[in-house]
């Protein structure tokens, strides 16, 4: 039986249709999630990064460059502070190279014999020597969890049989390799090597996977073949791997090399792109590649994309961080870098939610067409006038953005309006203030997040328009350290507005957030930050009411009874409250108007006077359970008997006495705490 690996692997799923894998890798310092991408901190810094900013852009192991530390500052260093973990303060896991790629980078400063390779630096003319067992030994001082063989690289473009030379070379180190680690707890992996002919990389596979290696590396590629063969090869290596050890392409790649690897079967990736790229001013962005050194982007007042949760896109204009690539300041590289890692951090992690939940293929082709679009092998080339990009439009589909004096003195205000009907959302105050004070404050949302041992509290927000009350009680809840989960569910039928209000970050900085691109995108979206799942419903809030997750709190924020009769009238209610069955809910609207709450109070709910918004004096609760605050009682009722216009709409006359009967005899009317 051949021994445990030291670095256990656990495969959790593999994706349908595809070769993707969702997998857990053991190592001393921390489970790493796979699919996973490593950030290279070379010598150890991932250049321009502070290491406590890794850790919360998601990177979970790192790779450190054997040859480079060995050259500075020097094994002795390293040993004298117990390792590169402990000098670089760096807690999480650590994989090395084992310094073969030298070889390769360092072109004719470097010879190989069959005992091992002379490499001479280019700048200092200092020649070391790494064998196989040097190499183990230096990945063992540097206190790796993964180290990796010596291997020989050689470039993509060689003859048969140079490759087949160095392929067996590669075979003989790693046998030495193994022996080399001994007892050490450091996992090892082997490297495939054959360069771009098949018959070699299937002999390669099969020799290494006769060794006891904790993991595989499909080495020798990305050094000069073209793109196709990559992926030829990274797939049928990858596919006669054993499914029980992690599969690692080194040195790959840009974000649609990673999803194109993925889908092969690959779990592990190192690439020094997203900081190199970062030095010369370039992005990678969830709406495109953006090169900030373009002179369309000197005025720009955005984030860098909308969508990225990292430091550089909370804080900073598009404009500022160019200024700073174009000054040389070295602010720029490490916020540009810190993005880009992000960004290739995040689409790892999309990528893990996307196999666990069964839908990499969706998320592998919605993503590849603009990953390729914008990819760094095949930049889009599109030739530009010289002027400033046009500003987003002001309208899509039946909306348009509306901008209004504030009321009572506030400041201005910018909402979005009905084109059709005219009616402006959140009309009254401050969008987000009128959703805090109706939708967060008034339902105590932060108390619920502080309860724990509850199930996920599950709420109903019904018209997502904008995305206003969703995001308020996104923020609230990211911002609560919350101990209970909260499933939001957002009810709507036409997504223009809020692609609209999207496209006019600047008017709407509520939205700058991850979270409404990708449930506009996926239709679904869980914060990294706090455990929330949003998501999305479309078409009408009605063909739901019988199958959404049994709500606990229901935001009730669609149009008014002008444009939006149905979801106003009784049947609807009694609908929902048939739904609730003995379940207690809590209803809020902004409504105020006798016939809303009458169709509440004919469905069976209690109801109650809302807290204020602006102009109104009052805005509606109501309950399918025991009443959380005050009810209406007789008073509002002789009030309501007295109004000319008592009786819903839909009533027939001869249906009202038997209506005032039932009303009467409701039981909020028979006791309580009546107010007026
Ligand atoms: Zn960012």
């Amino acid at each position: 039986m051949p021994p445990a690996p030291r670095t256990p692997f656990e495969l959790l799923a593999t994706a349908p249709g595809s070769a993707a894998r969702l997998g857990r890798l053991h190592t001393a310092h921390g489970t790493i999630d796979t699919p996973q991408f490593m950030p290279v901190g070379t010598a150890g810094t991932v250049r321009a990064q502070r290491t406590e900013s890794l850790s919360p852009a998601g990177a979970t192991m790192l790779l450190a460059n054997t040859w480079h530390l060995v050259q500075k500052p020097g094994l002795d260093v390293i040993a004298a502070f117990g390792g590169l973990h402990r000098f670089m303060g760096w807690s999480g896991g650590l994989l090395t190279d084992s310094g073969g790629f030298q070889v390769f980078s360092l072109g004719e400063h470097a010879t190989v014999d069959e005992d091992g390779m002379d490499l001479r630096h280019p700048v200092s003319g200092r020649t070391s020597r790494l064998t196989p067992e040097s190499s183990v030994a230096a990945q063992r001082t540097i206190g790796s969890d993964i180290g990796m063989v010596l291997d020989h690289c050689v470039a993509s473009t060689v003859s048969e049989a140079v490759a087949r030379a160095a392929m067996e070379r590669t075979h003989r180190w790693a046998e030495r390799s193994l022996l080399a680690r001994g007892d050490a707890p450091m996992g090892l992996f082997g490297i495939v090597q054959g360069a771009v002919f098949p018959e070699l990389r299937a002999e390669s596979a099969a020799f290494l996977c006769a060794l006891p290696f904790d993991g595989f590396a499909i080495g020798g590629l990305a050094v000069g073949e073209t793109k196709a063969e990559r992926e030829l090869h990274t797939g049928a290596v990858a596919a006669v791997l054993p499914t029980d050890r992690p599969r690692y392409l080194m040195g790959v790649g840009t974000p649609l090399d990673l999803l194109e690897a993925v889908h092969r079967g690959v779990d592990l990736f190192d690439c020094i792109l997203p900081t190199s790229l970062a030095q010369r001013g370039r992005t990678y962005t969830r709406t495109g590649r953006v090169e900030l050194r373009r002179g369309v982007y000197r005025l720009q007042e955005g984030p860098l994309d909308p969508a990225c949760i990292c430091e550089a896109c909370r804080r900073y204009s598009r404009a500022y961080l160019r200024h700073l690539i174009l000054a040389g300041e070295p602010l720029g590289w490490t916020l540009l870098g810190l993005h880009n890692l992000q960004f290739w951090l995040d689409l790892m992690a999309r990528i893990r939610l996307s196999i666990r939940e069964g839908r990499f293929l969706e998320l592998y082709s919605a993503e590849r067409q603009w990953l390729d679009r914008t990819d760094e092998d095949a930049p889009v080339v599109v030739p530009r006038p010289k002027r400033r990009r046009s500003p987003p439009p002001e309208s899509l589909g039946r909306w348009t953005l509306h901008r209004s004096a504030g009321f009572a003195g506030a400041p201005p205000l910018v909402s979005i309006r009905d084109r059709e009907s005219g009616e402006v959302m959140h009309s009254v105050t401050a969008p987000h203030e009128e959703a805090r004070a109706l939708y967060v404050d008034q339902p105590g949302l932060l108390a619920h997040a502080a309860e724990a041992e509850a199930p996920p509290l599950v709420v109903w927000d019904v018209g997502l328009g904008a995305g206003t009350n969703a995001m308020e009680l996104v923020h609230a809840w990211e911002g609560a350290a919350p101990t209970r989960a909260m499933h939001l569910v957002s009810f709507e039928r036409d997504l223009d507005a809020l692609r609209l209000a999207l496209a006019h970050h600047h008017d709407f900085p509520r939205l700058r957030h991850a979270g409404p691109h990708a449930l506009l995108e996926t239709g679904e979206w869980r914060s990294p930050r706090a455990p929330i799942l949003w998501s999305l419903l479309q078409g009408d809030a009605r063909d739901h009411l019988d199958t959404a997750a049994l709500p606990d709190l229901i935001l009730w924020d669609p149009f008014s009874f002008r444009v939006d009769a149905p979801l106003w009238q009784r049947d609807t209610f009694a609908r929902l409250r048939r739904r609730l069955g003995a379940h207690p809910a809590a209803l809020y609207t902004y409504s105020n108007s006798t016939a809303v709450r009458l169709a509440l109070l004919s469905a069976g709910f209690f109801v109650g006077p809302g807290v204020a918004t602006g102009p109104k004096e009052a805005t509606t609760v109501a309950w399918s359970g025991r009443p959380g605050g005050p009810t209406f009682g007789a008073a509002w009722l002789e009030k309501w008997a007295r109004s000319s216009q008592r009786w819903p709409a839909d009533l027939p006359e001869s249906g009202r006495a038997a209506f005032e009967r039932e009303l009467r005899a409701h039981p909020q009317f028979s006791g309580g705490d009546p107010v007026s």
